[in-house]
């Protein structure tokens, strides 16, 4: 029996978008499911996950904390290959804008300070991932073997990737497919 490449895709700092744009292969979709084993997805608990033997890690969104630090590093030990999905993946993206701030700074503003008004108390249950004092790319955190920008990238380009899997070819995008914006 011929063993299905196991797909993992995480979803860090960022928004759903990358993620909803794998619905927009369509049918297309629905032919790769049945060929690979898509063994984490965003409806997945994947913090205590066991990633092992993944084919491709696909992770989705920067590294602002330290559970999401761990997982990436995870991953990276599970993966044959890890792709970067998406411009907060990539170069961080819009959450790098708190970047101008510390995380004290941040809590305070969140939690503390007006415009919330005193009274406001700032979270402090231990189970609460510590934020990390800057929001980086995925690729300051692990090695990255494929880099897809885009916001959100285009569905194309994982279209390419496993079919490149597929054939027992390691994926080189080529840049046509790939957009920026
Ligand atoms: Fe959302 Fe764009 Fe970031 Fe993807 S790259 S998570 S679509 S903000």
């Amino acid at each position: 029996m011929t063993v299905k490449p196991k797909v993992a895709t995480v979803w860090l700092e960022g928004c759903a978008g990358c993620h909803m744009s794998f619905l927009d292969l369509d049918e297309r979709l629905l032919d790769i499911l049945g060929k690979i084993q898509l063994t984490v997805s965003p409806i997945t608990d994947f913090k205590d996950y066991d990633f092992s033997e993944t084919t491709l890690g696909i992770i989705e969104g920067a590294v602002g904390n330290e559970e999401q630090e761990e997982v990436v590093h995870r991953l990276r030990r599970c993966s044959s290959l890890v792709m970067a999905w998406g411009d907060c993946a990539v170069f961080g993206g819009i959450n790098t804008l708190r970047n101008q701030y510390t995380p004290g700074e941040l809590i305070r503003a969140g939690y503390i300070e007006p415009p919330l008004g005193p009274g406001q108390v700032a979270p402090n249950d231990p189970v609460l991932p510590r934020l990390l004092p800057r929001v980086v790319a995925v690729d300051q955190v692990v090695t990255v073997d494929i880099h897809v920008p885009g916001c959100p990238p285009s569905p194309q380009v994982l279209f390419y990737a496993l079919g490149e899997i597929l054939g027992g070819r390691r994926p080189r995008i080529p840049p046509d497919i790939l957009h920026y914006d």
